[in-house]
């Protein structure tokens, strides 16, 4: 991708689709569906600055931009929710203020159009999209964090192919989709090395609410730390022993083949 002063990442399909509107004719459509997609992206920007995100670079894609920011993944569920659908919201102004700018004709109807397809193409339940990150939010909240996220890439697999076989003549969201099925690829591929960074984040949480698991003393302590969860510290009670998260992390990061049965009588 190519970036601006390191905070806007133009994907390639961006220079695509500007070339296609130039050719075509658009160019001028194209700039006013370019500036909704400015906006929804900025109300996502404004809401994340006000919580002191740090956030990464935003990432314009075209039917659905990205705002990257590490702080989405450990930050209170309030604000993760806030911050995704700042974006979203962003269309109802926008769509009372089209009709207002007196464009008249088939470019007001299509632009409106294009507006609300925007929203909705952007709450789909697809990773990184708004909808995936809203799912993400809920599964994050009852399953755990390595499950959660395992289950919104799968589930963002699912969800492309329906659409695919549901809207076969769709050319451009297809291209979209085999750009988006690579960024997915990429991300299964470093699912490890995000949840290495939430151990990391437990390590240092301090949590007041707890959840007990048993777990049989046999099993992995790598296979015991895909179950933490967001929002709650992790007791495992192995055989007649009481085995805190902070403890299975820091044996983890020691030796990562320890089973739970070797954590007793330390
Ligand atoms: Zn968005």
């Amino acid at each position: 991708m190519k970036t601006i002063k390191g905070k806007v990442a133009l994907h390639p399909l961006f220079f695509l689709l500007t070339f296609t509107a130039f050719v075509t004719g658009h160019f001028l459509f194209f700039i006013s569906v370019l500036l909704i997609i400015i906006i929804h992206e900025l109300g996502h920007v404004a809401v994340a600055r006000l919580f002191e995100w740090k956030i990464e670079k935003v990432e314009l894609w075209l039917f659905g931009a990205t705002m990257v920011s590490d702080d989405f993944f450990f930050r209170p569920w309030h604000e993760k929710v806030l911050v995704t659908i700042a974006g979203p919201l962003q269309h109802l102004w926008i769509g009372m203020l089209i009709p207002h700018l007196g464009l008249g004709g088939a470019w007001e109807e299509t632009l409106l159009f294009y507006n609300t397809w925007l929203a909705v193409f952007n709450l789909l339940p697809i990773w990184p999209l708004d909808g995936g990150k809203l799912m993400w939010i809920l599964l994050s909240s009852l399953l755990s964090f390595w499950t959660s996220f395992r289950t919104v890439l799968l589930g963002t697999g699912v969800v492309m192919v329906l659409f695919l076989i549901c809207f076969p003549f769709f050319f451009t969201i297809a291209l979209f989709f085999v750009f988006l099925g690579k960024e997915i690829y990429e991300q299964w591929k470093h699912q490890y090395y995000l949840h290495v960074r939430f151990l990391f984040y437990c390590l240092k949480r301090e949590t007041a609410k707890e959840k007990w698991m048993d777990i049989p003393p046999d099993t992995k302590v790598k296979e015991g730390l895909k179950k933490l969860r967001l929002g709650r510290g992790m007791v495992f009670k192995s055989g007649s022993e009481v085995i805190r998260e902070k403890e299975c992390i820091r044996s983890y990061f020691d030796h990562p083949t320890l089973r739970f049965l070797d954590l007793h009588n330390r």
